[in-house]
């Protein structure tokens, strides 16, 4: 059978997991050409499980690139003034090139107001506003790295970003917001859509390229998209799987979805593996520069 029937078609797959390893390999080189070493700095404030496993986690995927990784730690009672003071004086320091701070940050720490107190040329993950500015006005600077992960995603399948018309589903100002912006620095056509926008399928069955990011379990159905299109799945949602167990599915109801398609991200092992792959790169890209 040739036909493109939903029955018979399946979307060919955008693996996150080997997208990330040619992106690590070509860190090494990178980091060994330079003769420098590169080293994240993180701040993490308090005892959270989560984060603390997340920052062990770091401190490995850091050491498999070659990237030194130094933590720094504040007690949980830590007030707004401690880390705020704390993140002024690692942006102060010659060899702090590359800083990020944990989250969550203790109960009446503004998580904003210490992101935005980052040095914008240090900020690896790209939450200082003044580096979603930079990404708007298109200057050199450190890119929200879910964001920079979704394009690379979409432009490993070759398509021409120029001219097409995209739909971002879900407008963070940390996913959905710098998606947008730089599918539009693309010179794509780019609807940014959230959970009021009327008649979404509608709209998102016009588009070339969806992205996914509204944090709603399966919600981009098959009927959302125009065949051939690319999907990319930024969602990361724990759901009661089948025998009571906990699995981890996208914003797009991917078994449908993939008889549509002409490409499509997988959760797990889509977005996620290369958003820690472009963190690598931002840390790589500040501490060299
Ligand atoms: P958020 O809650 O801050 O924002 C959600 C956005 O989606 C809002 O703009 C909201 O209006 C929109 N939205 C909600 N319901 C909608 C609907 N029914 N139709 C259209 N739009 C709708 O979420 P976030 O922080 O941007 O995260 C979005 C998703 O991305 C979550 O699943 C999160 O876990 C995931 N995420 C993944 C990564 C990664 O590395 N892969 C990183 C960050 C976030």
């Amino acid at each position: 059978m040739t036909t493109n029937s939903p029955a018979s078609h399946a979307a060919r797959i955008i693996d996150g997991k080997a997208l990330s390893e040619s992106v690590r390999g070509s860190l090494r080189t990178r980091i060994a050409a330079a003769g420098r070493r590169v080293r994240l700095d993180a701040l993490l404030v308090g005892d959270d499980r989560a984060a603390g496993i997340y920052a062990m986690n770091q401190a490995k995927t850091c050491e498999e690139v070659g990237i030194e990784y130094v933590l720094h730690r504040l007690p949980a009672g830590a007030s707004y003034d401690d880390v705020a003071g704390r993140v002024l004086l690692l942006n102060a320091e010659d060899d702090v090139r590359a800083l990020m701070v944990h989250l969550p940050l203790p109960a009446g720490v503004d998580t904003e107001r210490v992101q935005s107190l980052i040095s914008p040329e240090k900020d690896v993950e790209g939450v200082n506003p003044a580096n979603i500015g930079n990404v708007v006005y298109g200057r050199r600077s450190l890119v929200p790295c879910t964001a920079l992960a979704s394009l690379e995603m979409i432009e490993s399948t070759g398509i021409e970003l120029r001219g097409k018309r995209c739909v971002v589903v879900g407008a963070s100002n940390i996913v959905g917001k710098p998606i947008a912006v730089l599918l539009m620095r693309a010179d794509a056509t780019v609807h940014s859509t959230n959970k009021f926008t009327p008649d979404l399928p509608a709209l998102a069955r016009e588009c070339d390229v969806l992205v996914a990011a509204c944090g709603v379990p399966r919600l981009v159905k098959a009927d959302w998209i125009k065949p051939g299109a690319v999907v990319i799945d930024v969602g990361i949602n724990r759901i009661d799987g089948p025998e009571g167990k906990k699995i981890t599915v996208g914003d797009v109801d991917f078994d449908a979805v993939r008889g549509v398609a002409g490409w499509i991200s997988p959760v797990p092992g889509g977005v996620g593996p290369m958003t820690v792959a472009m963190l690598l790169r931002n840390v790589v890209d500040a501490a060299l520069r």
